[in-house]
């Protein structure tokens, strides 16, 4: 039987880095007001991809009752099991036929680093041999996965690793679930609190299967994290994050302004040249309208180009508009990149000038910087040194 998943001011010039081209691919006009590359489709369905309903279709082909449907997800959700083996009260045949069709867990751990302040990264290859990070930042007691929503990004921004090499293809509900889970296993004994959709790639680019793994991450038959615990960060799609609002989750929205002004944010990322601030505050105050969760603006300093007092106070004045708080963060250095981390009181000052002029700011603390913390740079070192041991075994 074939299982489908469920439906359901002045400034220097930034010069886009070596390597770094416009790809022309196929484009999708779906949940978004412009037009964007689609990406490949993910392939293969696991039982993450899997609501309730989907997996009782599955079982009932199968002549199996319904009921069975549930004693898999708790075991998978509630007891982690990774292999159906350790099902004790399903029926051998049925283990047997669920190992053959419905694979638990697809991804292979290909890497995992652990920095100083315990934040643990891990590299998944997936069967297709695509590869996806994750992330578990530990902070007194809570524990947050970050995950990705594609391999690769078709954003682009210029100063980021996972833009480096455009859209690789999609991921799945049930591939983004996984992350979380995976991410679940290195909590041992703490509980996972938090998911945020801060890996590679553009959650809203990947609608579907990202409100699809929210609706799995909350539910009660599923990871079981609290819809407020979960955070969709999205560089700004107006369309989608207006469709987002209607979806009926309390989920926090974060929007990656990291400049203050269409001119700046043009030069840093590509899509801006298509969707201006304007219409994100716009967007923005339908989202806080209908959620009554107001939007946070994520905003990375790059020293000697978005970090100047004029440019806090331009944010400042898109933060009150939008009825939204600032996270910034300082810059985590890519290699081959040529953008500068700005010094601590550099990052002070700017945040002090957002808080003089009444916006609730907060400078976040770089976690895991010793392990290729920015996003997509164990991914890129891992893909680097795997063509350089493929080149020389060649
Ligand atoms: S910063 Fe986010 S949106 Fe921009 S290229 Fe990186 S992953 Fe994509």
């Amino acid at each position: 039987m074939l299982i489908k998943a469920a439906p359901h001011c002045r400034r220097p010039a930034v010069r886009r880095p070596e390597g770094q081209s416009r790809r022309r691919r196929r484009y999708n006009r779906d949940v978004n007001d412009v037009a964007l590359p689609v990406g490949a489709a993910p392939v293969g369905v696991g039982v993450f991809d899997l609501t309730p309903d989907a997996l009782k279709e599955v079982l009932s082909g199968w002549n199996e009752p319904a009921y069975r449907a549930d004693q898999i997800l708790a075991w998978v959700y509630r007891r982690d099991a990774d292999d159906y083996d350790a099902m004790s009260n399903l029926p051998g045949p049925l283990r047997a036929k669920l190992g053959a069709s419905l694979p638990i867990y697809r991804s292979q751990v290909l890497a995992r680093r652990v920095a100083a302040d315990g934040t643990t990264k891990l590299l998944l290859g997936w069967p297709d041999g695509a590869t996806s990070e994750c992330v578990c930042i530990p902070d007194s007691d809570r524990r947050t996965a970050c995950v990705s929503t594609q391999v690769g990004c078709p954003v682009g921004c210029l100063f980021c690793a996972s833009g480096l090499d455009g859209l690789q293809r999609q991921l799945s509900c049930g591939e983004i679930v996984e992350q979380a889970m995976r991410v679940r296993q290195v909590c041992g004994d703490a509980r996972l609190s938090n998911v945020v959709f801060m890996g590679l790639g553009e959650p809203l680019h990947n609608y579907h299967a990202t409100v699809a793994a929210v609706r799995t991450l909350n539910a009660a038959w599923g990871v079981g994290i609290g819809a407020r615990k979960i955070t969709v960060s999205t560089v700004g799609l107006p369309k989608a994050i207006r469709q987002l609002a209607e979806e009926g989750l309390q989920i926090k929205l974060a929007v990656s302004l990291h400049a203050p002004n269409d001119e700046l944010r043009r030069q840093i990322i590509p899509w801006a040249e298509a969707i201006d601030i304007a219409s994100l505050v716009e967007a923005a105050r339908v989202y806080f309208e209908k959620t009554t969760r107001e939007v946070t603006l994520e905003y990375v300093l790059l020293g000697g180009l978005n970090d100047a007092p004029q440019h806090a106070r331009e944010l400042a004045q898109v933060a009150k508009g939008m009825r939204s708080n600032v996270n910034l963060i300082r810059y985590n250095p890519v290699e081959s990149l040529p953008f500068q981390r700005p010094d601590a009181a550099a990052a002070e000052r700017f945040m002090a000038i957002l808080r003089a002029e009444g916006v609730n700011t907060h400078l976040r603390r770089s976690r895991g910087i010793d392990v290729d913390a920015a996003c997509g740079q164990l991914r890129r070192r891992s893909a680097t040194m795997g063509a350089v041991v493929s080149r020389r075994s060649g």
